[in-house]
């Protein structure tokens, strides 16, 4: 019997065929199944670089970049070179390692609100952590969050997305507020999750155990926090004695040396982390002050744990990752974005198309719209079908794209200009196709 991929089976429709009878879906996490965009996904067989190449050798240059786990590229020597030494050591002990203090210590340096970090395995163990360990701290139970901000499916964080005004209202009026996101979270798990809108500072009172926010919205498309939301939302916090928590699970080390809260100048109490961290590699984080820290198990009361937090392969390739990305990589990567966004704007544009090309650093935001959204209800005015048939376009012209119109653009250290360009070109063609079909 041999369990290695079957040479005989390898195209998309028949891999995806036989994924659907086995996994649900046929993928292991939805958005990878094209729902939204339709048509079958393409099963990487192997990528480099800026590139991926399906199992019928396809060859894409990649925008998805693992939805910003990878930012040096995918397979960068150094940090393949770094998990293949660590396998040869062993891939888990149940023990303590140099490289986790290596590593923790490597995110302190960068991230000053951060005293000490745990390590766990994704990014939605790294927001549930915090917010356990935001309500051990204030012996507070509500928990607010932004609608369209996403961190992780955790059950207090699946709340209904849609309703702010209300929310806020239902906030100080003392009115249940989260409604569950998805079947299978039980009311009570979301009762005590209010959901507001982004971009605006929420009047908080001495319920509120903690703010979540993703300090750069990045899960429904790319919306940037307008002037004063961030600083506001500190304030607020300090107000009342809640904990300001950011997810920086995709800003972390990738919009700055030392993420969204560097590039904004304003300090969370607790922050996550997750994706460049792990260099490919199952890895979260969440850090802060010493006496918050502090109260996780095994000094304080707050429990938390987890048999590959830690694990040696991930905490090498997060180390390898970070080493590729030195104070001076930001400002070139932000430039390099920024040119982008401004050239594929203009092909868009060229093509008679509305589109709004946002970039926060090196992140890359495409919203087909004539504006640039602040929230979560004006970023559900895309045109979702243009973004689906520009999806199709351009895996025509051989560059993948996220396949949801809310995902947004991670182009990396291996999307050097010549790479851009042939996007951008592709992006023009794309476009075109789009307007008369
Ligand atoms: N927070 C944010 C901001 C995210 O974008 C994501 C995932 N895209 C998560 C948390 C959850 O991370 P993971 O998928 O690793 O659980």
């Amino acid at each position: 019997m041999t369990l290695a991929p079957d040479e005989a089976a390898r195209t998309n429709e028949e891999l995806f065929g036989r994924a659907q009878r086995v996994i649900p879906g046929g993928v292991n996490s939805p958005v990878r199944a094209f729902t939204s965009v339709g048509g079958t996904p393409y099963f990487v067989a192997r990528a480099s670089g800026a590139r991926v190449w399906d199992v019928e050798g396809t060859e894409y240059l990649d925008l998805v970049q693992s939805y910003g786990a990878i930012i040096a590229g995918h397979a960068h020597p150094t940090v393949v070179e770094a998990v293949q030494e660590a396998a040869l050591s062993g891939t888990s002990y149940g023990a303590p390692t140099e490289r986790e203090v290596l590593l923790a210590e490597e995110i302190c340096r960068r991230v000053p609100s951060c005293d000490k970090v745990r390590m766990v395995s994704s990014g939605t163990e790294a927001t549930m952590s915090a917010i356990r360990l935001a309500r051990g701290f204030t012996g507070r139970d509500l928990v607010v969050k932004f609608a369209g901000n996403y961190h992780g499916h955790g059950d207090a964080l699946l709340a209904d997305s849609g309703s702010g005004v209300a929310m806020i209202d239902a906030l100080h009026h003392g009115g249940v507020v989260g409604r569950p996101g998805s079947a299978g979270v039980p009311a009570t798990a979301v009762a005590e999750t209010v959901v507001v809108p982004y971009n605006e500072v929420p009047r908080l009172d001495e319920r509120v155990a903690c703010v979540i926010v993703e300090p750069v919205a990045a899960n429904m498309g790319l919306i940037a926090p307008v002037e004063g939301f961030l600083s506001g939302l500190r304030a607020e916090c300090d107000r009342i004695g809640a904990l300001l928590v950011f997810d920086e699970v995709i800003t972390g080390f990738r919009v700055a040396f030392g993420g969204a809260q560097a590039h904004y100048g304003v300090s969370p109490d607790l922050s996550c982390f997750g994706k460049v961290i792990g260099g490919g590699l199952n890895v979260g984080a969440f850090g802060g002050r010493a006496e918050i820290m502090d109260l996780l198990a095994p000094l304080g009361p707050v429990y938390q744990a987890g048999t590959l937090s830690g694990n040696p392969l991930a905490t090498a390739a997060g180390l390898a990752t970070l080493s590729l990305l030195d104070e001076s990589v930001y400002p070139e990567l932000t430039k390099r974005a920024g040119a982008f966004a401004d050239r594929l704007q203009g092909v868009m544009e060229d093509a008679g198309l509305t589109v709004h090309c946002a970039t926060v650093g090196p992140l890359v935001g495409l919203y087909f719209g004539d504006h640039a959204p602040v929230d979560f209800a004006d970023a559900r005015r895309t045109d979702e079908a243009a973004y689906a048939a520009f999806f199709h376009a351009m895996l025509d012209q051989g560059v993948a794209l996220a396949p949801g119109p809310y995902e947004i653009m991670f182009p990396g250290l291996a999307h050097t200009d010549d790479v851009l360009g042939a996007i951008v070109d592709a992006a023009g063609h794309a476009a075109r196709s789009v307007r008369i079909g």
